[in-house]
């Protein structure tokens, strides 16, 4: 099995590329020591209209990226492999700089998107839900100090993690940067191969038009195949494995 079905091609702007190059390629994944993480794609970031981070109309970008993440997921969990999900959930009230207020709980934004929502009765997956932007902190329990990330690498006994979900540039790039300095530092057991499926990647777009009639500082303006691509290179810059296609060997 394979996927997507062929490699995607990188939809990255041409002078972007040429100067800061990401060349994905075809992964082979050897499942019975992978494991899957995806992060973010619930309500609040992916589904149309679904609150202040999610995209106000269908996009390309994060259709593919739900319709292939389900894909590989409901592979693994033919397998019987491990998944983790990430959901961004915050408590009412307390707001996450610079963003505007989402994924609270009880909102229904810190809900995985229809798609995947298979995933919450799924006897393997683990839903770790977290308050800030990098996955690998937010599944620390504040009061144990217990990593419920780094529990589920070592109690799984994962050589290569897969990781796909939203935002390319924002959660994804975070966690896969502190997977690399865990990994290097000796926190993630047997892990080698940490690997980024970019068409089950996506981030958001919005127009410098957008930020002045929020109100927003120019640092918001956010182009989504821009910010896609330099999120790719800064994963792909700190030894992470980019991915065009994963091709399963079960
Ligand atoms: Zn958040």
């Amino acid at each position: 099995m394979s996927f997507p079905a062929s490699p995607a091609p990188l939809d990255s702007p041409l002078a972007l590329d040429a100067r800061l190059p990401v060349r994905p390629a075809p992964y082979e994944c050897s499942l019975p020591s992978a494991g899957l993480i995806l992060v973010d794609e619930i309500n609040g970031f992916c589904q149309v209209q679904g609150g202040a981070l999610a995209p106000q109309a269908d996009n390309a970008q994060v259709t593919r990226m739900v319709a292939l993440s389900d894909d590989v997921a409901r592979c693994f969990s033919a397998h019987a492999r491990p998944l983790l999900a990430f959901i961004d959930s915050h408590s009412p009230g307390v707001p996450e700089p610079p963003y505007p207020a989402h994924c609270e709980q009880g909102s229904g934004e810190d809900e995985l998107v229809a798609e995947l929502a298979w995933l919450e009765s799924d006897p393997h997956a683990t839903l770790v839900r977290k308050d800030c932007i990098n996955g690998y902190i937010g599944a620390i329990d504040p009061a144990s100090g217990v990593n419920a990330l780094q529990e589920w690498v070592g109690r799984q006994r994962l050589k290569t993690l897969i990781v796909a979900g939203i935002c390319t540039d924002i959660c994804v790039m975070d966690l896969v940067l502190t997977l690399l300095s865990a990994r290097n530092h000796g926190l993630l057991g047997e892990v080698s191969d940490i690997v980024v499926l970019e068409p089950a990647c996506a981030t958001y777009d919005l127009s410098a038009e957008s930020v002045a009639a929020l109100g927003l500082p120019a640092p918001a303006i956010h182009p989504q195949r821009d910010a896609h691509h330099i999120g790719l290179y800064c994963m792909a810059s700190r030894g992470a494995i980019i991915a065009s296609q994963l091709r399963i060997q079960a």
